[in-house]
């Protein structure tokens, strides 16, 4: 077997002990015969899964008991309209800080009326707005905001204080470190990047703000209709949820959330530092706004970029290539890549820039 260093923005790298585990229990998990793709949503193996996965999330991130838990599909695109059709009331205010949220706010505004709270536009979404620059309107029901930028590598580095819930898309960001959900309204994020293969969103919403949706909101867009049957309205995304939960177990092996922020700190720390001495290579986002897991940098020339990448493919690092929107470079160090990978990288960076 031959596995690379993947520096994927999503769907990435999955810890080697969870691939292991969910292979070993894939033909007969536990007994039953069958793997956990073939089983009923509603037999009472699945329900100990669903169970079992939606309690150690809870333990994991502590999520208090006034937080529903939801285990939805559609990706964390299908959130950018069911938050609003749920959500919105009279208002909302959507802070614009790269590609995730300004879709966000786009669709939005399909729902109601929206007001712009910030954007980075005008410096290329490489720093994330102060709080002082946060500017709500008066009838706003929620705050938007995408708390890490997967395209842009940058992450609100503080949680927005204002009057109205907070609303976060932390796709790329869940579960890479300790969070006090109790200031957020609703945290949201698609499975393929920190939790588990595409195709699940989990979704944690304060109970109170589940309130009637808008009246052309279609059933399955309804989160009060997905918290009542506990996720099970339909077929929920079976497997997916079952690796989230092999996930959530490794992840308290290595010290739950304290104990992956660290390795992950440590692992964002050996690639910036060496990024802040290089004379070859730029960190591209600013300092104060920089994200723990997508690190976005440059080379002197576009062509240089090009040189980079195509030699670091060749050496087994795979999708270094930045996002269209930004081009360059962009290395995503989820939690699932070992410090290894970044300590390799940066070993091939310098040998690199040496070469250059
Ligand atoms: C990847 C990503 C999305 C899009 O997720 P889908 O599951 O593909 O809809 C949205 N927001 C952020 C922050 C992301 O990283």
């Amino acid at each position: 077997m031959h596995r690379i260093y993947n520096f994927s923005a999503g769907p990435s790298m999955l810890p080697m002990e969870v691939l292991n585990r969910a292979a070993a229990e894939m033909c007969d998990y536990k007994g039953s015969g069958m793997s956990v793709m073939e089983m009923s949503h509603r037999s009472k193996v699945y329900d100990a899964i669903i169970t079992d996965t939606e309690a150690r999330l809870r333990s994991i991130m502590g999520i208090p008991e006034n937080y529903e838990v939801l285990f939805l599909q559609g990706g964390a695109s299908q959130q950018f309209a069911m938050v609003p059709l749920n959500l919105l009331k009279n208002g909302a205010d959507y802070a614009v800080t790269g590609e995730f949220s300004g879709k966000a706010y786009k669709e939005a505004q399909k729902f109601g009326k929206v007001h712009l709270t910030a954007t980075g536009e005008a410096n290329h979404f490489t720093r994330i707005p102060s709080q002082d620059e946060l500017v709500i309107a008066a009838d706003s029901d929620y705050l938007h905001i995408c708390a890490n930028n997967t395209i842009y590598g940058t992450t609100w580095p503080y949680i927005p204080q204002v009057d109205i819930p907070v609303v976060a898309d932390m796709s790329s960001c869940i579960l890479s470190e300790p969070v006090d959900v109790s200031r957020y309204g609703m945290i949201y994020a698609g499975a393929q990047k920190n939790m588990a293969p595409a195709g699940l969103t989990v979704a944690i919403i304060r109970k109170d703000l589940i309130t009637e949706p808008q009246p052309i909101t279609p059933t399955m867009l309804n989160y009060g209709v997905h918290a009542k049957a506990k996720s099970m309205y339909n077929t929920p995304p079976c497997y997916q949820i079952y690796i989230l939960g092999l996930v959530l177990e490794w992840l308290e092996s290595i010290g739950g959330l304290t104990g992956i922020e660290k390795i992950n700190r440590n692992k964002a720390g050996i690639l910036y530092d060496y990024l802040d001495n290089s004379s070859y290579f730029t960190p591209i986002a600013d300092k104060g706004s920089r994200s723990m897991m997508n690190v976005t940098f440059k080379a002197p020339t576009v062509e240089a970029d090009e040189a980079f990448v195509k030699a670091t493919a060749a050496a087994g690092f795979s999708n270094l290539k930045g996002h269209r929107a930004v081009g360059h470079m962009r290395a995503s160090i989820y939690n699932a890549m070992p410090t290894e990978g970044v300590e390799k990288l940066v070993e091939f960076m310098k040998d690199f820039e040496k070469n250059a």
